[in-house]
């Protein structure tokens, strides 16, 4: 998944985007208003950390920028005014949560996790897809009761398709939402990694779990498509 930080303390984003990625998230991170609103406005992020007091342009000015343009990607506003008056300013310009400074690094992840289920049929930190375990707090994922070992891209590929089961996802989806700005979206790399999970989480079992959609993308799916029966509409029809 992947995050914009809009903070204009340095340290402070330094430390907040180290320990997003150690989390195994994506980051591009903005330490100015208007920076940050064009990076709300043009990258697909999947949550935005947004800090009120800014250069440039204020964290709510944002918000409503956003929010007017139709831009529904959930907010979290961090600041250091903790009266109720701005929280409520806040939430009604359309933020989704709020954290006041200094707060537990722990308590934004889970506050992350927690706004990323929301736009899912995802409603806990374990996310299960037939016999497969993936717990989006430890990063640890089980299939049939057993623990297998992946690498943190690895990871996040398949927390994508997981927060999307049952959905086609494309291979530029997969891309924009596992890896930041810098990255080539040239490259192949998403099929290696599909590759690689494909060897861990379905070889010597029965029940696939990734598939190939030809010309689209990958699902990652517990669910049998309904299967229409035309054989069963020609006998109708015919007697
Ligand atoms: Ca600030």
């Amino acid at each position: 998944m992947r995050i914009i930080l809009i903070e204009d303390e340095k340290r402070l984003a330094h430390i907040i985007k180290k320990g997003l990625e150690e989390a195994g998230y994506s980051v591009d991170v903005s330490h100015d208003g208007e920076e940050g609103l064009y990076m709300a406005e043009n990258f697909p992020a999947d949550a935005i950390i947004l800090d009120i007091m800014l250069p440039e342009m204020d964290g709510l000015s944002i918000l409503g920028n956003i929010r007017k343009k139709g831009i529904k990607t959930p907010v979290i506003l961090l600041t250091a005014k903790d009266t109720i008056a701005d929280k409520i300013k806040g939430l009604d310009a359309g933020a989704d949560d709020y954290l006041t400074k200094p707060f537990e690094f722990g308590e934004l992840l889970a506050r992350i996790r927690s706004l990323l289920r929301r736009k899912t049929d995802v409603k806990e930190a374990v996310i299960r897809v037939a016999d497969m375990e993936i717990d989006t707090a430890s990063h640890e994922v089980k299939r049939g009761g057993k623990f297998i070992p992946i690498s943190a891209k690895e990871y996040a590929v398949l927390e994508y398709l997981a927060y999307n089961k049952n959905t086609v996802i494309t291979r530029t989806d997969l891309t924009e939402h596992i890896y930041d700005e810098s990255f080539d979206t040239q490259s192949n790399v998403v099929d290696v990694y599909i590759n690689f999970l494909r060897n861990k989480i379905d070889r010597g079992f029965k029940k696939k779990l990734i598939h190939t959609v030809r010309g689209s993308g990958y699902i990652l799916k517990d669910k049998e498509e309904q299967r229409h029966d035309f054989r069963q509409d020609i006998q109708d029809k015919t007697g």
